[in-house]
């Protein structure tokens, strides 16, 4: 077995398999780990990151997804458009819409399941001959030195790398053991998900309702469900969970209101507390952080894997832009451009997701009727709405240059 690679990516999620794709091409000798191994066959898939979770993508991280090869695979396993969003607060008189006409865009984003994620990102990399996937493996330490990082697997195996991009997820040990440091901030929420079936379909509409002690978020998806996002306390999850189905539409449908007119049927439920977690930098040594290994947040606004999407793009531009050029993958010069490169949009996202939370959960009266008065406003003034829209839709920070433009970059820049 091959011990030393140009890169070695730890954690097969959506970030890192995203990432893994994105090398396919670049000639590079890369290895990706992953503690659990994919699906064989028809079997289920009990890869933590490819549950039956959906994720909402914004038109921005379509556009990514394209540039790095992997949307019409994506695609084919079944999406759903977002042509109109609709966001209000329960007993409260503003209400913001947007809609993907006024943007001229085909959809202001699109709904995908994890698990259709998976499947493609997977086939994909079992096609890439220059990537080895190491799977079932966990890594149990990593060490960053000047001219490498030495990677150790639970199994005794040692490796080492140029670049070591760490994409395990929030709970990373890569992380810890490499020197990053952590913000964490635990908020009393947990976001409890299922696939909800409503009387009236879903026309294609994305709701956000806050409900006063949280948020009921519902997107639409495949066979006219809705994928149900709702943040509650702490205090109400282990009631909500323990209902009956009935029971729990009953719950779902008093917080929520009629706007979709009555919710019929409820899938399984599954709950994930949550906290917002950044570490204090993308990149240190020979190391870079993507995805949630890099930053978790509350899924109020939907923006989680989109800006992992937004990191592994910044990356993916740079390392194949050295691999072009024949440069180090890990040197310091690239790793400080990545940092230079996600510090605006790892500060808005930051404020405006955080902001959102503690905004919508502070019942003071004054500040209700600000939040409503925002709203309203949103939706009378374009000058309001579009700079939100184009922020739902991932389009404020820049987009990387990928599959297309590469060689031309590469003509310019290679020394
Ligand atoms: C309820 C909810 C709703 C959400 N909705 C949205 C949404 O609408 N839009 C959006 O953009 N985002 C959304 N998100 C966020 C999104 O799901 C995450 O950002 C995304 O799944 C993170 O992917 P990841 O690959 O970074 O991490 P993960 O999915 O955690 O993947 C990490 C991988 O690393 C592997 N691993 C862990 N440790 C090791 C080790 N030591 N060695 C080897 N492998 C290891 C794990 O097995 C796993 O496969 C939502 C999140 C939640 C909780």
């Amino acid at each position: 077995m091959n011990t030393s690679y140009d890169i070695i990516i730890v954690g097969g999620g959506m970030a890192g398999a995203t990432f893994a794709c994105s090398l396919a091409h670049s000639g590079l000798s890369i290895a990706l780990i992953e503690a659990v191994a994919p699906p064989k066959g028809k079997k289920r898939n009990q890869q933590p990151g490819y549950d039956d979770r959906t994720v909402a993508l914004g038109h921005g991280s379509w556009r990514i997804l394209d540039a790095l090869g992997v949307a019409d695979g994506i695609a084919a396993g079944g999406i759903t458009p977002i042509r109109h969003i609709h966001i209000s607060e329960k007993g409260g008189f503003g209400i913001a819409r947007m809609e993907s006409e006024e943007e001229r865009v085909a959809a202001l984003g699109y709904v995908v399941e994890n698990r259709v994620i998976g499947h493609s990102l997977w086939k994909q990399l079992d096609a890439a001959p220059n990537i080895d996937i190491i799977t079932p493996a966990s890594v149990v330490d990593a060490s960053n030195y000047l001219n490498q990082v030495v990677v150790n697997l639970e199994d005794g195996r040692e490796l080492n790398t140029n670049l070591l991009v760490i994409a395990d997820g929030g709970r990373s040990a890569a992380r810890e053991k490499t020197g990053f440091q952590i913000i964490r901030k635990p908020y009393d929420q947990t976001a409890i998900v299922a696939n909800i079936t409503a009387e009236n379909g879903h026309d294609n509409t994305a709701w956000e309702r806050f409900v006063g002690d949280g948020a009921v978020a519902l997107l639409p998806m495949t066979d006219q469900r809705y994928s149900l996002v709702w943040s509650v306390p702490g205090s109400r999850v282990d009631y909500l969970m323990n209902l009956s189905d009935k029971a729990f539409l009953r719950e779902l449908q008093e917080a929520f209101g009629d706007r979709c007119g009555q919710f019929t049927k409820a899938g399984k439920r599954a709950a994930y507390p949550l906290a917002l977690e950044q570490a204090h930098t993308p990149a240190n040594g020979r190391t870079a952080l993507i995805g949630n290994a890099s930053w978790s947040m509350h899924p109020v606004a939907g923006q989680g894997f989109n800006r992992g999407l937004r990191d592994v793009g910044a990356l993916a531009e740079l390392v194949n832009e050295a691999a072009l050029c024949g440069e180090d993958p890990g040197s310091a010069h690239l790793l400080k451009t990545y940092i230079k490169r996600r510090a605006a949009d790892d500060r808005i996202m930051t404020t405006y997701t955080d902001s959102l939370v503690k905004t919508f959960t502070t019942p003071f009266p004054p500040l209700k009727l600000a939040r409503n008065l925002g709203l309203a406003s949103v939706s009378m003034l374009p000058c309001l709405r579009h700079p939100l829209t184009a922020l739902s839709m991932g389009e404020h920070a820049r987009l990387p240059r990928l599959r297309k433009h590469l060689p031309d970059v590469a003509l310019k820049h290679c020394s």
